[in-house]
This record gives C-alpha cells, structure tokens and sequence, in this order.
C-alpha cells in the first residue's frame, strides 16, 4: 500500500496498491486482475499535472520499468520506446542516433506518455504538441488486450488515445517520428508589451518557435524566438556563469525569495514584477534544440492554460491584463503565450485550428482562485479549451461544444473500457460518468 501526490500538491492520494510492471504481458494481467475484481486502475507519469488527471483511486501503475528507447532508425526517425521513458532520459538516447524530437515543451522532468495524455505543448506556429509525433502506439484496454494503434491500423482508437487523459487503457510503448538533431539560436530579449501584441502575428510566423512572458502589472514582456541555425554554424551555449545567474539564481532561487516576500508584502509585488522583468536582461546562444527548449522550474506554482484560436489572442492578453489592473490582484508569475500548429487528434487543444495558449500561473502559498476563475470567465467566448493537466473548472457539456469530435472519443471510450477501469473523479469530471 502506498501513497502518491502530484509535483504542484494540488492532488494526492492513499492507500493504494502500487505495480511495477516489467513487460506489456504483466501490464495485461495487472489489468485483467482489476479489471475482474472491479477495481479502478491508473497509470501516472512523473505528476506533474496539476489536475487530477493521474489521480489513482485503488491501483497504481507506474513505468518505470518500462522506460528505455527499444528501437531506434536514424534514417527513417521512427524511434520506439517504452511507455515510462522520461524525456530527459529520451532527450539524451535520441543525441545518440543523431535525432531529436521536432518540438518540446518548456521542461523534460515529465514521461513520454504522461506527456502526450494531456496533450503537452511547446510553441512553433508550423508545429503541433508531443502527441503530433507519435506514429504508433500500443495500449492495453480494460479486458486486458493489447491494441497496436496507428494511422493505417485501429486509426480510430490511434486518434483518440494520443490525447486520452488516460481513460482509454495504458500505453505500455510508443513509436516516434523524430527529426535529424540540430541546433537552435536562442535571442532572448524584454520588449514593451504593446510592441509585441501589435507584431504578434509577425513574430509568431517570423521564427520557428516563438513566445513570450508577459509580468502582471509592468509593461515589460520577455521575448523569447529560437531558430534552426545555418549549415555549418557550431553550438556557443550560454557561458556557465551567465547561465547559472540567469536559469538558476534569477530565474530559480532568486524568483522563490521574491515569491516569498509577495506572500508576506502584496504591495511590493508590482515593485518587484518591474524589477524582475529588468532583471532577465537579452542574451543569444546557440546550443542543441532540447537544451534550448527545456529549462529547471524549481518553484512551485499553479497554473492554468487555454489554448484559444489564435487570431483572438492579443483580444485575450488585452482583457486579462484590464482585469488584472481592475481587481487589485497581486500577481508575481508571468504570463506565458506560445503558438502551434492546427493537428487532427480529436481531444488536441490545437484540433482543427491554428491555436495560441495563454498560461497563468499563481505561486503555490499564493490563493489562485479569483484569478483563476476570471481568466475562464474571459477566454470562455472564445471556444478556449483547457490544458488537460492544467487547472480548470470546466465539465464535459461544456467540453462538448469546443471539441467537435469529443463524442466520437468518448464512443471508443465506451467500447475500450465500458466499466470504466480507468476511470478517476478527473475523468468523470471531464467526460462524464
Ligand atoms: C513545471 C511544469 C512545467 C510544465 N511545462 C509544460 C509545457 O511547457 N507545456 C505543456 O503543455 N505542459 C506543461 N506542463 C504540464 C505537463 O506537461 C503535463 O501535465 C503532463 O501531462 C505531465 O506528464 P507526467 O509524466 O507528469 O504525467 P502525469 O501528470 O503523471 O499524468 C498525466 C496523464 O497521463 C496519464 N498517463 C500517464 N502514463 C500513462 C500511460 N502509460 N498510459 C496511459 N495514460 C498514462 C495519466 O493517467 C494522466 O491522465 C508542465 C507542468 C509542470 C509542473
């Protein structure tokens, strides 16, 4: 019997039967044996969403013993890779055949199919999320059988179950399409926050992946545009002492004390959001694309995120930030924007639609629910889907009308798992009982 809580501490559970499965065999029988006893059943990645999206409620499955790349083909890019498979440890196996992933999200502490089941993001106007590179798939469902799952094999279930908050079964493997490895140049630089609303659409287009941090109460947005280098140009990283002060010391250990003191002076935080956008000053390095992609957040926060069709963000930003003015709110975390791509997976935040998310995040001994559930109240016109993992208050009727295929997911839903093994209060929340 164990216990379990997500990274945020937002979710925790008790008095769970916890398996450790080595093989998909073992993951079936584990299955089957809940599954005819009337148990529940959760498979968790590395928790860190801040829903209860991976909550489990009788058995635990982690897999961690399914967490290596099991096959690797430099020439074609499809690499295939256990289920548990962390993406810091994928980020390393893929340098060795010369490969890498074509996008990634903003840290890698999380599992490649944690990842994909909530339809994790990075930002890239050409491009989709984590679950726009999987090719193949294999899960086993509620009965106990394993399913391999592709665009040309159960295309069906391959569409729901690359973003399915696992309430479809477990994904014990997963086959990538990775790209050749490659470099990013990285330019860094805070920019007004009108500049950036108003050459939003240039930016976003104008660089491979492109976003920005915008601090509550200053006018001042970091801008962040990486880049695949020219042939021929050679990695010049961000120099050591540099990176420390700004990746860990500012951005880290400096940002926890100043969250501190926000809980203790509110009245400080607009002094010190000024200082702390000053504070990250421009930078350029060239470096690998998971380097540059992925960074250290070691302070604690809750967040929430909308992905809304991106010709309405700046109205979005624009709005959020008069109501931040307009309620008196104290707020010392940024606000992210990022961009991706339209893609076809039925409970994608970006299905269908060139798509821009706005994250909001609220230090962890900070309240975020006023905020949190304005910023719902204002994206809402929008057709604004949630982030599967992020904090929202949203049910399936409302769900159901921003997601035009969320019937038909939920149809392979009831024909995978009619008992609901892989059910949990999350996904009865988000897709009904
Ligand atoms: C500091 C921080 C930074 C983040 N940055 C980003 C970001 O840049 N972009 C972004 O989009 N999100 C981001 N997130 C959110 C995060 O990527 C997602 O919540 C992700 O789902 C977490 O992955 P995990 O491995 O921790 O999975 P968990 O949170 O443990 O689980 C997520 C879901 O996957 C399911 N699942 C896990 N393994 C399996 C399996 N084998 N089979 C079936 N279902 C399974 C779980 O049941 C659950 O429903 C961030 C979160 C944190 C805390």
């Amino acid at each position: 019997m164990s216990t379990w809580r997500n990274w945020a501490g937002t979710e925790s559970a008790t008095g769970l039967e916890v398996l450790r499965p080595s093989s998909v065999d073992e993951v079936a029988a584990a299955v089957k044996v809940a599954a005819e006893q009337g148990k529940r059943l959760k498979a968790v990645g590395a928790g860190h969403s801040f829903t209860g999206c991976s909550v489990p409620e009788q058995v635990m499955v982690r897999l961690d013993r399914l967490a290596s790349i099991t096959s690797a083909d430099s020439v074609s890019g499809k690499v295939t890779l256990g289920a548990g498979t962390g993406l810091a440890k994928l980020n390393a196996g893929l340098t060795s055949f010369d490969l890498a992933m074509a996008n990634l999200g903003d840290i890698d502490k999380q599992t490649i199919s944690g990842a994909i089941s909530t339809g994790t993001h990075g930002t890239g106007a050409k491009l989709g999320g984590l679950a726009t590179q999987i090719v193949g798939l294999e899960l086993v469902t509620a009965d106990g059988s394993v399913l391999n799952c592709s665009a040309e094999e159960n295309a069906d279930v391959f569409n729901a179950a690359r973003v399915s908050v696992g309430a479809l079964g477990v994904i014990t493997a997963l086959t990538l399409q990775t790209v050749p490895a490659f470099l990013l140049r990285a330019q860094e630089m805070p920019l007004p926050l009108g500049e950036v609303l108003t050459g939003f659409n240039e930016l976003a287009d104008g660089n491979d992946h492109f976003e920005f941090y915008w601090f509550p109460h200053t006018e001042i947005a970091l801008t962040k545009r990486n880049n695949r280098v020219a042939p021929g140009v050679g990695p010049s990283p961000v120099g050591r002492i540099r990176g420390w002060v700004d990746d860990e010391l500012l951005s880290n250990r400096v940002f926890e004390l100043t969250n501190r003191l926000s809980v203790r002076r509110p009245g400080l935080v607009r002094r010190i959001n000024r200082l702390a956008s000053r504070a990250l000053s421009a930078r350029e390095y060239v470096d690998s694309s998971y380097k540059v992609f992925c960074s250290e957040r070691n302070v604690v926060f809750r967040e929430s995120e909308y992905a809304v069709p991106r010709e309405h963000v700046v109205e979005v930003v624009r709005q959020l930030r008069a109501w931040i003015d307009r309620s008196g709110e104290r707020i010392p975390f940024p606000i992210e924007v990022r961009v991706a791509a339209a893609d076809d997976i039925w409970l994608s935040t970006a299905y269908g639609r060139d798509t821009a998310y706005v994250a909001i995040h609220q230090y962890h001994r900070l309240p975020h629910d006023k905020y949190f559930d304005a910023f719902e109240q204002i994206v809402a016109p929008f057709g604004a889907r949630p982030h599967w993992g992020k904090l929202h208050k949203l049910g399936a009727e409302q769900l159901r009308e921003r997601y035009p295929r969320f019937d038909d997911f939920l149809a392979v839903r009831d024909r995978l798992d009619p008992q609901r093994v892989f059910g949990n209060p999350y996904t009865r929340q988000v897709f009904g009982a």
